[in-house]
C-alpha cells in the first residue's frame, strides 16, 4: 500500500497526543492536504502502551461513524511506531526507519511529548530540559530534513514558557537567540541549569520553574529553525504552539478543555490552511504574542 501523506506524532499514546493523531485522522479528508492514503505514525515510549493506544482509535466510535480509517472504507491507517525522545538511540532508529520506510518524505510531524515533573531541584530540572528542550530538539532536527515541501512541523510547548515570567535580560536573551542559532538558545538552557545547581536562578533572572524554562527554550528553538528553513528557501510551515489548560494526567484533574480541544490548534497547524505562517506561536487557533 502506498500513502500519499505521512505524519508522525510523539508522546501519542495518551493525552493531547492522542486526542491529535484521532483529530488528524477525523479532519484530513476535509483539509488542504487531501490527497489519497494517509498514514499516521502514532509513536508512544511503551510499546504496550502505544499499541493499546492504537487498538483504541481503531475502535473509536466517532472514527469508525466517520468512516476516516482504511478498514471502514476510509483512506487512514494509524500504526504504531516506538519512539523515545529522551534516547538519542530511538530517535535515530526511528528517522532511520522512516527514511527507508517513505523516501519520498515525511508531511507532518507534530512534537507533543513533554513532561512536567512535580518540585523543584537541580536533578528534577536537568530531567524536565533533557526531555522538553533536548529531546524534542534532537527529534526535530533528525526529522525536519525528511519533510517534503509544503510539509508542517508543529511543536506543542505551553504558555508557561510565556516570556512574561522573566527579568528584561533574560526575555531579551531569549528574543536575541531566537534570532540567532540553536547553540544560542542551548546556552539559555545550559545557563539556566548551572544557576539552578547553584541555587542562584532567581539571581540570574529566571523563575523557579524547571518546566516553564524548558518550554521557552523549545518555543525559541522552533522559531530558530522556522527562520533557518525559510532561509533556505525550504517550503515547510514550522509553529509552536500552546494547547491550552486541558484536563489530562499532566494537569492532575485539573484543566479546563478536553484533549479534543487541546488538539484543535496543533492540528490547524498541520492541516489547514495557516496563510504561508511560520515561526509563530499559536493558541486558541490564533498567533499570539510569545
Ligand atoms: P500527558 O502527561 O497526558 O502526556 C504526555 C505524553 O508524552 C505521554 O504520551 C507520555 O508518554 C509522553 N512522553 C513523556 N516523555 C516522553 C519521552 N521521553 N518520549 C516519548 N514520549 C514521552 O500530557 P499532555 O497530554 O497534557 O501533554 C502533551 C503536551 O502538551 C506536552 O508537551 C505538554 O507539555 C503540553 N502542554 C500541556 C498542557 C495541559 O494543560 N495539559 C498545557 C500546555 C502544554 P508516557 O505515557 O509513556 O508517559
Amino acid at each position: 500500500v502506498t500513502h500519499s501523506r505521512v505524519a508522525a506524532v510523539t508522546g501519542a499514546n495518551k493525552g493531547i497526543g492522542l486526542a491529535i493523531v484521532r483529530n488528524l485522522a477525523l479532519q484530513y479528508p476535509k483539509s488542504s492536504l487531501h490527497s489519497g492514503g494517509f498514514l499516521i505514525y502514532l509513536t508512544a515510549r511503551s510499546a504496550e502502551r502505544g499499541a493499546e493506544a492504537v487498538n483504541t482509535l481503531n475502535n473509536d466510535p466517532q472514527l469508525k461513524q466517520a468512516k476516516v480509517l482504511a478498514q471502514d472504507g476510509g483512506d487512514t491507517t494509524i500504526t504504531f511506531k516506538e519512539l523515545d525522545i529522551s534516547k538519542t538511540k530511538s530517535i535515530k532508529d526511528f528517522s532511520k526507519f522512516l527514511k527507508q520506510e517513505h523516501p519520498d518524505g515525511l508531511d507532518i510531524v507534530i512534537n507533543n511529548a513533554g513532561i512536567a515533573l512535580q518540585g523543584f531541584s537541580s536533578d528534577l530540572v536537568k530531567e524536565t530540559v533533557e526531555t522538553n528542550y533536548y529531546g524534542t530538539l534532537e527529534a526535530t532536527q533528525d526529522l525536519l530534513p525528511m519533510l517534503k515541501s509544503g510539509g508542517r512541523l508543529v511543536n506543542v510547548s505551553s504558555m508557561a514558557g510565556s516570556l512574561k515570567k522573566y527579568s528584561d535580560e533574560v526575555r531579551d536573551a531569549f528574543l536575541q537567540a531566537s534570532k540567532t542559532d540553536v547553540p544560542a538558545v542551548t546556552a539559555i538552557m545550559e545557563r539556566f541549569k548551572s544557576a539552578v545547581a547553584e541555587g542562584k536562578e532567581k539571581e540570574a533572572g529566571f523563575p523557579s520553574a524547571g518546566y516553564a524554562v524548558s518550554k521557552a527554550g523549545e518555543t525559541a528553538f522552533t522559531k530558530v529553525l522556522a527562520m533557518e528553513e525559510s532561509k533556505r528557501g525550504r517550503n515547510i510551515l514550522i509553529n509552536a504552539c500552546c494547547p491550552g489548560y486541558v484536563k489530562t494526567d499532566m494537569t492532575r484533574g485539573g484543566g479546563a478543555k478536553t484533549p479534543d480541544e487541546g488538539a484543535r490548534t496543533p492540528v490547524m497547524l498541520a492541516l489547514d490552511d495557516i496563510g504561508g505562517r511560520t515561526g509563530g506561536f499559536w493558541q486558541s487557533e490564533k498567533e499570539i504574542e510569545w
